[in-house]
Protein backbone atom coordinates (compact mmCIF):
# COMPACT_ATOMS: atom_id res chain seq x y z
CA UNK A 1 0.00 0.00 0.00
CA UNK A 2 1.51 3.49 -0.48
CA UNK A 3 1.69 5.66 1.83
CA UNK A 4 -0.45 8.38 1.31
CA UNK A 5 -2.88 5.81 1.15
CA UNK A 6 -1.91 4.54 4.92
CA UNK A 7 -2.02 8.00 5.80
CA UNK A 8 -6.15 8.14 4.00
CA UNK A 9 -6.90 4.78 5.74
CA UNK A 10 -5.92 6.40 9.47
CA UNK A 11 -8.07 9.68 8.95
CA UNK A 12 -10.97 7.21 7.45
CA UNK A 13 -10.67 5.04 10.77
CA UNK A 14 -10.96 8.29 12.41
CA UNK A 15 -13.84 9.76 10.69
CA UNK A 16 -15.95 6.55 10.78
CA UNK A 17 -14.94 5.83 15.16
CA UNK A 18 -15.86 9.65 15.42
CA UNK A 19 -19.34 8.58 13.68
CA UNK A 20 -19.56 5.10 15.63
CA UNK A 21 -19.18 6.31 18.65
CA UNK A 22 -20.47 9.73 19.01
CA UNK A 23 -17.92 11.84 18.57
CA UNK A 24 -18.90 14.16 15.56
CA UNK A 25 -21.59 13.35 12.97
CA UNK A 26 -21.81 15.83 9.64
CA UNK A 27 -24.79 18.22 10.56
CA UNK A 28 -28.13 18.24 9.24
CA UNK A 29 -27.29 14.31 7.81
CA UNK A 30 -30.61 13.32 6.91
CA UNK A 31 -30.58 15.97 4.74
CA UNK A 32 -27.76 15.10 2.79
CA UNK A 33 -25.49 17.41 5.12
CA UNK A 34 -24.32 20.98 5.27
CA UNK A 35 -20.68 21.31 3.85
CA UNK A 36 -18.51 22.75 6.35
CA UNK A 37 -20.38 21.92 9.11
CA UNK A 38 -20.17 19.69 11.76
CA UNK A 39 -22.26 18.35 15.09
CA UNK A 40 -20.50 17.25 18.10
CA UNK A 41 -21.97 14.28 19.46
CA UNK A 42 -22.52 12.91 23.14
CA UNK A 43 -18.38 11.77 23.50
CA UNK A 44 -17.41 14.68 21.07
CA UNK A 45 -18.91 17.21 23.33
CA UNK A 46 -17.29 16.42 26.05
CA UNK A 47 -14.25 16.05 24.56
CA UNK A 48 -14.45 19.81 23.09
CA UNK A 49 -16.10 20.65 26.31
CA UNK A 50 -12.88 19.53 27.97
CA UNK A 51 -10.14 20.79 25.76
CA UNK A 52 -12.02 24.32 25.90
CA UNK A 53 -12.06 24.08 30.12
CA UNK A 54 -8.50 22.77 29.89
CA UNK A 55 -7.02 26.09 28.01
CA UNK A 56 -9.40 28.22 29.85
CA UNK A 57 -7.86 27.19 33.29
CA UNK A 58 -4.43 27.59 31.86
CA UNK A 59 -5.04 31.16 30.47
CA UNK A 60 -7.05 32.34 32.82
CA UNK A 61 -7.24 30.97 36.14
CA UNK A 62 -3.89 33.49 36.63
CA UNK A 63 -3.35 36.84 37.79
CA UNK A 64 -2.49 38.67 34.81
CA UNK A 65 -5.23 37.28 32.05
CA UNK A 66 -9.40 38.04 32.25
CA UNK A 67 -11.83 36.52 30.55
CA UNK A 68 -14.78 37.50 28.38
CA UNK A 69 -17.28 36.44 26.28
CA UNK A 70 -18.54 38.92 23.86
CA UNK A 71 -21.40 38.56 21.35
CA UNK A 72 -20.90 36.91 17.26
CA UNK A 73 -23.36 40.19 15.71
CA UNK A 74 -20.95 43.10 16.44
CA UNK A 75 -21.32 46.78 14.85
CA UNK A 76 -21.03 46.61 11.20
CA UNK A 77 -17.65 49.41 11.76
CA UNK A 78 -15.57 46.73 13.76
CA UNK A 79 -14.94 45.24 10.33
CA UNK A 80 -14.10 47.87 8.63
CA UNK A 81 -11.78 49.24 11.67
CA UNK A 82 -10.36 45.74 11.58
CA UNK A 83 -9.77 46.10 7.42
CA UNK A 84 -11.98 42.90 7.55
CA UNK A 85 -14.23 44.13 5.16
CA UNK A 86 -11.75 45.14 2.55
CA UNK A 87 -9.05 42.45 3.00
CA UNK A 88 -10.53 39.38 4.52
CA UNK A 89 -10.41 37.62 1.65
CA UNK A 90 -9.15 35.00 -0.44
CA UNK A 91 -8.36 34.53 -3.97
CA UNK A 92 -10.93 32.14 -5.77
CA UNK A 93 -10.41 30.05 -9.40
CA UNK A 94 -12.97 27.98 -10.95
CA UNK A 95 -11.80 25.04 -13.34
CA UNK A 96 -13.29 25.79 -16.23
CA UNK A 97 -13.98 22.37 -17.52
CA UNK A 98 -15.45 20.41 -14.20
CA UNK A 99 -16.46 24.12 -12.54
CA UNK A 100 -14.51 23.14 -9.03
CA UNK A 101 -13.64 25.71 -7.16
CA UNK A 102 -10.13 26.18 -5.12
CA UNK A 103 -8.50 28.40 -3.46
CA UNK A 104 -5.53 30.00 -5.52
CA UNK A 105 -3.06 29.97 -2.76
CA UNK A 106 -3.31 25.88 -1.91
CA UNK A 107 -1.57 23.45 -3.71
CA UNK A 108 -4.45 21.35 -5.40
CA UNK A 109 -4.83 19.07 -8.22
CA UNK A 110 -8.84 19.02 -9.62
CA UNK A 111 -10.49 16.19 -10.10
CA UNK A 112 -10.72 16.45 -13.87
CA UNK A 113 -7.21 15.74 -14.35
CA UNK A 114 -6.42 19.58 -14.94
CA UNK A 115 -3.35 20.80 -13.07
CA UNK A 116 -4.38 23.41 -10.49
CA UNK A 117 -0.73 23.93 -9.81
CA UNK A 118 2.50 22.90 -8.34
CA UNK A 119 4.01 23.94 -5.29
CA UNK A 120 3.04 27.46 -3.06
CA UNK A 121 4.06 29.71 -5.70
CA UNK A 122 0.35 28.33 -7.68
CA UNK A 123 -0.81 31.06 -9.33
CA UNK A 124 2.05 32.09 -11.87
CA UNK A 125 2.67 27.92 -12.94
CA UNK A 126 -1.65 26.93 -13.16
CA UNK A 127 -2.08 25.32 -17.02
CA UNK A 128 -2.66 28.21 -19.07
CA UNK A 129 -6.26 28.58 -20.31
CA UNK A 130 -7.96 25.61 -18.47
CA UNK A 131 -9.16 27.93 -15.16
CA UNK A 132 -10.58 31.70 -14.64
CA UNK A 133 -8.13 34.37 -13.45
CA UNK A 134 -8.38 34.44 -9.69
CA UNK A 135 -10.76 36.23 -7.81
CA UNK A 136 -10.90 37.65 -4.16
CA UNK A 137 -13.81 36.36 -2.44
CA UNK A 138 -14.59 38.06 1.06
CA UNK A 139 -15.04 35.05 3.76
CA UNK A 140 -17.12 36.88 6.14
CA UNK A 141 -20.99 35.87 6.43
CA UNK A 142 -23.43 38.53 5.67
CA UNK A 143 -26.75 38.87 7.53
CA UNK A 144 -29.16 41.41 8.17
CA UNK A 145 -30.20 42.88 12.04
CA UNK A 146 -33.52 43.84 12.41
CA UNK A 147 -36.94 43.33 10.17
CA UNK A 148 -35.66 45.45 6.91
CA UNK A 149 -33.42 43.64 4.58
CA UNK A 150 -31.49 46.68 3.71
CA UNK A 151 -27.71 47.72 2.75
CA UNK A 152 -27.40 49.99 6.16
CA UNK A 153 -28.81 46.84 8.21
CA UNK A 154 -25.62 44.51 7.17
CA UNK A 155 -24.20 42.36 10.19
CA UNK A 156 -21.80 40.27 9.74
CA UNK A 157 -21.28 36.53 11.68
CA UNK A 158 -17.90 37.35 13.34
CA UNK A 159 -14.67 35.45 11.58
CA UNK A 160 -12.85 35.89 14.73
CA UNK A 161 -13.19 36.33 18.54
CA UNK A 162 -10.10 38.50 18.76
CA UNK A 163 -11.81 42.00 17.84
CA UNK A 164 -14.38 41.26 20.52
CA UNK A 165 -11.75 41.72 22.96
CA UNK A 166 -10.14 44.82 21.59
CA UNK A 167 -13.31 46.78 21.72
CA UNK A 168 -14.32 45.30 25.15
CA UNK A 169 -10.38 46.59 26.20
CA UNK A 170 -11.96 49.87 27.98
CA UNK A 171 -14.40 48.12 29.81
CA UNK A 172 -12.21 45.31 30.85
CA UNK A 173 -9.20 47.40 31.98
CA UNK A 174 -11.37 49.55 34.01
CA UNK A 175 -13.63 47.22 35.57
CA UNK A 176 -10.54 45.05 36.30
CA UNK A 177 -8.06 47.88 37.04
CA UNK A 178 -5.06 45.30 35.73
CA UNK A 179 -1.84 47.27 34.72
CA UNK A 180 0.40 46.39 31.88
CA UNK A 181 1.19 43.58 30.96
CA UNK A 182 -2.34 42.05 30.90
CA UNK A 183 -4.11 39.57 29.53
CA UNK A 184 -8.06 38.96 27.82
CA UNK A 185 -9.00 35.36 26.73
CA UNK A 186 -12.22 34.33 24.76
CA UNK A 187 -13.42 31.23 23.42
CA UNK A 188 -16.31 31.38 20.81
CA UNK A 189 -17.58 30.56 17.60
CA UNK A 190 -16.44 31.86 14.39
CA UNK A 191 -17.91 32.03 10.80
CA UNK A 192 -15.57 32.22 7.70
CA UNK A 193 -17.44 31.40 3.87
CA UNK A 194 -14.05 28.95 3.24
CA UNK A 195 -14.06 28.74 -0.38
CA UNK A 196 -13.26 24.69 0.03
CA UNK A 197 -13.80 23.24 3.01
CA UNK A 198 -11.87 19.77 3.68
CA UNK A 199 -10.26 17.42 5.90
CA UNK A 200 -12.74 16.32 8.28
CA UNK A 201 -12.68 19.65 11.08
CA UNK A 202 -9.94 20.49 9.78
CA UNK A 203 -11.56 24.02 7.89
CA UNK A 204 -15.05 24.08 8.28
CA UNK A 205 -17.38 27.06 7.70
CA UNK A 206 -18.67 27.46 11.67
CA UNK A 207 -15.60 26.40 14.15
CA UNK A 208 -14.50 27.51 17.98
CA UNK A 209 -11.52 29.60 18.47
CA UNK A 210 -9.40 30.30 21.55
CA UNK A 211 -7.94 33.45 21.72
CA UNK A 212 -5.92 35.67 23.94
CA UNK A 213 -4.71 39.16 23.57
CA UNK A 214 -2.06 40.36 25.92
CA UNK A 215 -1.34 43.81 26.07
CA UNK A 216 2.29 45.85 26.45
CA UNK A 217 4.19 48.35 26.84
CA UNK A 218 6.19 48.17 22.99
CA UNK A 219 9.54 47.99 24.50
CA UNK A 220 8.67 44.82 26.03
CA UNK A 221 7.36 42.54 22.85
CA UNK A 222 9.82 40.73 21.93
CA UNK A 223 10.24 38.75 25.38
CA UNK A 224 6.34 38.37 25.70
CA UNK A 225 6.75 36.79 21.66
CA UNK A 226 8.97 34.35 23.15
CA UNK A 227 6.97 33.68 26.59
CA UNK A 228 3.98 32.80 24.76
CA UNK A 229 5.40 30.72 22.13
CA UNK A 230 6.95 28.73 24.93
CA UNK A 231 4.00 28.91 26.63
CA UNK A 232 1.74 27.61 24.22
CA UNK A 233 3.38 24.80 22.81
CA UNK A 234 3.96 23.63 26.43
CA UNK A 235 0.06 23.40 26.83
CA UNK A 236 -0.34 20.70 23.82
CA UNK A 237 2.77 18.55 25.42
CA UNK A 238 0.85 18.87 28.99
CA UNK A 239 -2.09 18.00 27.37
CA UNK A 240 -0.66 15.02 26.10
CA UNK A 241 0.51 15.67 22.38
CA UNK A 242 3.29 13.78 20.50
CA UNK A 243 6.44 16.09 21.06
CA UNK A 244 7.28 15.14 17.39
CA UNK A 245 3.99 15.64 15.59
CA UNK A 246 4.18 19.77 16.56
CA UNK A 247 6.41 22.02 15.38
CA UNK A 248 7.01 25.82 15.12
CA UNK A 249 6.53 27.20 11.38
CA UNK A 250 7.57 31.02 11.40
CA UNK A 251 5.95 33.58 8.98
CA UNK A 252 8.18 34.56 6.34
CA UNK A 253 9.08 38.29 6.23
CA UNK A 254 6.91 39.00 2.80
CA UNK A 255 4.07 37.28 4.37
CA UNK A 256 3.50 39.10 7.52
CA UNK A 257 0.61 41.84 7.65
CA UNK A 258 2.18 45.26 7.33
CA UNK A 259 1.57 46.73 11.05
CA UNK A 260 2.68 42.66 12.28
CA UNK A 261 6.82 42.75 13.66
CA UNK A 262 6.29 39.33 14.13
CA UNK A 263 4.15 35.86 13.55
CA UNK A 264 4.63 31.90 14.24
CA UNK A 265 2.40 29.45 13.80
CA UNK A 266 2.08 26.10 15.54
CA UNK A 267 1.80 23.02 13.33
CA UNK A 268 0.88 19.55 13.85
CA UNK A 269 1.47 16.64 11.30
CA UNK A 270 -2.48 15.84 10.83
CA UNK A 271 -2.26 12.13 8.76
CA UNK A 272 -2.71 14.12 5.23
CA UNK A 273 0.06 16.88 6.49
CA UNK A 274 1.02 19.49 8.75
CA UNK A 275 -1.46 21.89 9.45
CA UNK A 276 -1.71 25.17 11.63
CA UNK A 277 -3.30 24.76 15.07
CA UNK A 278 -2.40 27.78 16.09
CA UNK A 279 -0.89 31.38 15.49
CA UNK A 280 0.87 33.64 17.88
CA UNK A 281 1.54 36.98 16.59
CA UNK A 282 3.41 40.28 17.11
CA UNK A 283 0.93 42.28 16.58
CA UNK A 284 2.36 45.89 17.62
CA UNK A 285 -0.26 48.08 18.55
CA UNK A 286 -2.69 47.90 14.66
CA UNK A 287 -6.16 46.78 16.13
CA UNK A 288 -6.43 49.35 19.03
CA UNK A 289 -5.03 52.55 16.78
CA UNK A 290 -7.76 50.98 14.25
CA UNK A 291 -10.45 51.15 17.14
CA UNK A 292 -9.22 54.43 17.99
CA UNK A 293 -9.42 56.53 14.72
CA UNK A 294 -12.75 54.47 13.79
CA UNK A 295 -14.65 54.86 16.90
CA UNK A 296 -13.19 58.36 18.40
CA UNK A 297 -12.69 56.62 21.94
CA UNK A 298 -9.13 56.72 22.83
CA UNK A 299 -8.09 52.83 23.43
CA UNK A 300 -5.57 53.94 25.24
CA UNK A 301 -3.44 52.83 28.83
CA UNK A 302 -2.17 55.36 31.60
CA UNK A 303 0.87 54.25 33.45
CA UNK A 304 0.34 55.92 36.96
CA UNK A 305 4.17 55.41 37.72
CA UNK A 306 5.92 56.78 34.34
CA UNK A 307 2.47 59.49 33.71
CA UNK A 308 2.83 58.12 29.67
CA UNK A 309 -0.57 57.97 28.02
CA UNK A 310 -0.30 55.55 24.97
CA UNK A 311 -1.49 52.56 23.08
CA UNK A 312 -0.49 49.50 24.42
CA UNK A 313 0.51 46.57 21.82
CA UNK A 314 -0.31 43.50 21.53
CA UNK A 315 0.67 39.41 21.70
CA UNK A 316 -2.29 37.61 20.50
CA UNK A 317 -2.18 33.73 20.77
CA UNK A 318 -4.93 32.16 18.49
CA UNK A 319 -5.86 28.67 19.01
CA UNK A 320 -8.45 26.56 17.20
CA UNK A 321 -10.88 24.64 19.12
CA UNK A 322 -12.17 22.80 16.62
CA UNK A 323 -8.84 22.01 14.72
CA UNK A 324 -7.20 20.90 18.10
CA UNK A 325 -9.92 18.34 18.80
CA UNK A 326 -9.21 17.07 15.27
CA UNK A 327 -5.52 17.00 16.29
CA UNK A 328 -5.87 15.53 19.76
CA UNK A 329 -8.01 12.89 18.81
CA UNK A 330 -5.98 12.33 15.76
CA UNK A 331 -2.74 12.16 18.41
CA UNK A 332 -4.67 9.76 20.31
CA UNK A 333 -5.56 6.99 18.11
CA UNK A 334 -3.80 3.82 18.31
CA UNK A 335 -4.19 0.23 16.86
CA UNK A 336 -2.38 -2.37 19.58
CA UNK A 337 -2.94 -5.70 20.73
CA UNK A 338 -4.82 -6.85 24.39
CA UNK A 339 -5.02 -9.99 26.13
CA UNK A 340 -8.13 -12.00 25.56
CA UNK A 341 -10.22 -13.79 28.33
CA UNK A 342 -8.95 -17.20 27.28
CA UNK A 343 -5.18 -16.09 26.79
CA UNK A 344 -5.01 -15.21 23.59
CA UNK A 345 -4.52 -12.01 22.10
CA UNK A 346 -7.25 -9.48 19.88
CA UNK A 347 -6.48 -6.17 18.25
CA UNK A 348 -8.14 -3.34 19.78
CA UNK A 349 -8.25 0.57 18.96
CA UNK A 350 -7.46 3.02 21.68
CA UNK A 351 -7.79 6.71 22.13
CA UNK A 352 -5.05 6.98 24.65
CA UNK A 353 -6.74 10.85 25.11
CA UNK A 354 -5.08 12.70 28.01
CA UNK A 355 -7.15 11.99 31.30
CA UNK A 356 -7.92 15.19 31.80
CA UNK A 357 -9.35 15.62 27.74
CA UNK A 358 -11.64 11.94 28.26
CA UNK A 359 -14.75 12.53 27.78
CA UNK A 360 -16.16 9.79 30.15
CA UNK A 361 -12.98 9.59 32.91
CA UNK A 362 -14.55 6.22 34.17
CA UNK A 363 -16.77 3.01 33.61
CA UNK A 364 -18.77 0.90 35.62
CA UNK A 365 -19.50 -3.00 35.14
CA UNK A 366 -21.29 -5.20 36.88
CA UNK A 367 -19.69 -8.61 36.18
CA UNK A 368 -22.32 -10.09 36.27
CA UNK A 369 -26.63 -9.25 36.14
CA UNK A 370 -27.82 -10.60 39.11
CA UNK A 371 -27.03 -11.02 43.02
CA UNK A 372 -27.51 -7.15 43.73
CA UNK A 373 -23.82 -6.76 41.37
CA UNK A 374 -26.50 -4.19 39.34
CA UNK A 375 -27.15 -2.48 42.59
CA UNK A 376 -23.89 -2.07 44.08
CA UNK A 377 -22.38 -0.76 40.66
CA UNK A 378 -25.73 1.69 39.99
CA UNK A 379 -24.86 2.90 43.40
CA UNK A 380 -21.51 3.55 42.70
CA UNK A 381 -22.27 4.92 39.13
CA UNK A 382 -24.56 7.63 41.37
CA UNK A 383 -21.95 8.66 43.95
CA UNK A 384 -19.06 9.25 41.20
CA UNK A 385 -21.11 11.41 38.35
CA UNK A 386 -21.42 13.96 40.79
CA UNK A 387 -17.66 14.77 40.32
CA UNK A 388 -17.19 13.52 36.55
CA UNK A 389 -18.91 12.11 33.62
CA UNK A 390 -18.94 8.21 34.49
CA UNK A 391 -20.58 5.62 32.33
CA UNK A 392 -22.43 2.29 32.89
CA UNK A 393 -22.42 -0.77 31.04
CA UNK A 394 -23.64 -4.40 31.75
CA UNK A 395 -23.99 -5.74 28.22
CA UNK A 396 -21.34 -8.23 26.70
CA UNK A 397 -18.46 -9.78 28.27
CA UNK A 398 -16.16 -7.95 30.42
CA UNK A 399 -13.60 -8.15 27.51
CA UNK A 400 -15.83 -6.42 25.28
CA UNK A 401 -16.91 -3.49 27.38
CA UNK A 402 -13.37 -3.20 27.95
CA UNK A 403 -12.73 -2.65 24.36
CA UNK A 404 -15.92 -0.17 23.76
CA UNK A 405 -14.22 2.18 26.52
CA UNK A 406 -10.78 1.83 25.02
CA UNK A 407 -12.30 3.11 21.62
CA UNK A 408 -14.16 6.08 23.83
CA UNK A 409 -10.50 6.91 25.61
CA UNK A 410 -11.81 5.73 29.20
CA UNK A 411 -8.86 6.14 31.28
CA UNK A 412 -10.28 4.11 33.94
CA UNK A 413 -13.03 0.81 33.94
CA UNK A 414 -14.42 -0.54 37.54
CA UNK A 415 -15.21 -3.78 37.90
CA UNK A 416 -17.83 -4.93 40.46
CA UNK A 417 -17.55 -8.52 41.35
CA UNK A 418 -19.06 -11.09 43.83
CA UNK A 419 -16.04 -10.34 45.92
CA UNK A 420 -17.04 -6.44 46.29
CA UNK A 421 -19.66 -8.10 48.11
CA UNK A 422 -17.63 -9.32 50.71
CA UNK A 423 -15.06 -6.81 51.11
CA UNK A 424 -16.30 -3.86 49.02
CA UNK A 425 -13.38 -3.45 47.25
CA UNK A 426 -13.26 -3.42 43.30
CA UNK A 427 -11.10 -4.06 40.05
CA UNK A 428 -9.75 -1.02 38.47
CA UNK A 429 -8.09 -1.25 35.27
CA UNK A 430 -5.92 1.57 33.21
CA UNK A 431 -6.66 1.82 29.85
CA UNK A 432 -3.31 2.04 28.96
CA UNK A 433 -1.34 -0.07 30.70
CA UNK A 434 -4.28 -2.75 31.14
CA UNK A 435 -3.19 -3.04 34.64
CA UNK A 436 -5.40 -4.02 36.80
CA UNK A 437 -5.51 -3.00 40.63
CA UNK A 438 -8.03 -4.51 43.67
CA UNK A 439 -8.78 -0.83 45.58
CA UNK A 440 -11.95 0.25 48.44
CA UNK A 441 -14.83 1.16 46.57
CA UNK A 442 -14.32 4.38 49.05
CA UNK A 443 -11.01 5.07 47.34
CA UNK A 444 -12.31 4.95 43.22
CA UNK A 445 -13.44 8.72 43.82
CA UNK A 446 -10.06 9.85 44.72
CA UNK A 447 -8.24 7.17 42.37
CA UNK A 448 -9.92 8.70 39.30
CA UNK A 449 -10.02 12.79 40.52
CA UNK A 450 -6.37 12.97 40.85
CA UNK A 451 -5.75 11.67 37.84
CA UNK A 452 -8.60 13.40 35.61
CA UNK A 453 -9.10 17.13 36.98
P1 LIG B 1 -5.64 29.12 7.69
O1 LIG B 1 -4.35 29.66 7.13
O2 LIG B 1 -5.62 27.66 8.00
O3 LIG B 1 -6.86 29.55 6.92
P2 LIG B 1 -5.62 31.33 9.44
O4 LIG B 1 -4.16 31.66 9.48
O5 LIG B 1 -6.52 32.14 8.61
O6 LIG B 1 -5.83 29.78 9.12
P3 LIG B 1 -6.26 32.46 11.95
O7 LIG B 1 -7.07 33.56 11.36
O8 LIG B 1 -4.92 32.78 12.51
O9 LIG B 1 -6.15 31.27 10.91
O10 LIG B 1 -7.16 31.71 13.03
C1 LIG B 1 -6.64 31.17 14.22
C2 LIG B 1 -6.96 29.71 14.36
O11 LIG B 1 -8.35 29.48 14.13
C3 LIG B 1 -6.25 28.81 13.35
O12 LIG B 1 -4.95 28.51 13.81
C4 LIG B 1 -7.14 27.60 13.34
O13 LIG B 1 -6.83 26.73 14.41
C5 LIG B 1 -8.52 28.19 13.55
N1 LIG B 1 -9.23 28.30 12.27
C6 LIG B 1 -9.12 29.28 11.35
N2 LIG B 1 -9.92 29.04 10.29
C7 LIG B 1 -10.54 27.86 10.55
C8 LIG B 1 -11.49 27.05 9.85
N3 LIG B 1 -11.98 27.44 8.68
N4 LIG B 1 -11.90 25.90 10.41
C9 LIG B 1 -11.43 25.50 11.62
N5 LIG B 1 -10.54 26.21 12.33
C10 LIG B 1 -10.09 27.37 11.81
Amino acid sequence: MAKNEVKNDIMDKIVSLSKRRGFVFQSSEIYGGLNGCWDYGPLGVELLNNIKLAWWKTMTYRDDIEGLDASILMHPKVWEASGHIANFTDPMIDCKECKARFRADQIEDCECGSRAYKGRKAIKCFEEGKFTEARQFNLMFKTFIGAIESEDAVVYLRPETAQGIYVNFLNVKDSTRQKLPFGIAQIGKAFRNEINTRNFLFRTREFEQMEMQYFIRPEDDEKWYEYWKEQRINWYFEHGMKKEKLNFVPHPADKLAHYAKAAIDIEYQFPFGWGELEGIHNRGNYDLTQHTQFSGKKMEYFDDQTKERFIPNVIETSAGASRSFMAFLTDAYEEDEAPTADGKVEKRTVLRLHPKLAPLKCAIFPLVNKDGLQEVSKNIVSDLQKSFKVFYDESGAVGRRYRRQDECGTPFCVTIDYDTIKDNTVTIRDRDSMKQERIGIDRIKEYVMLKVL
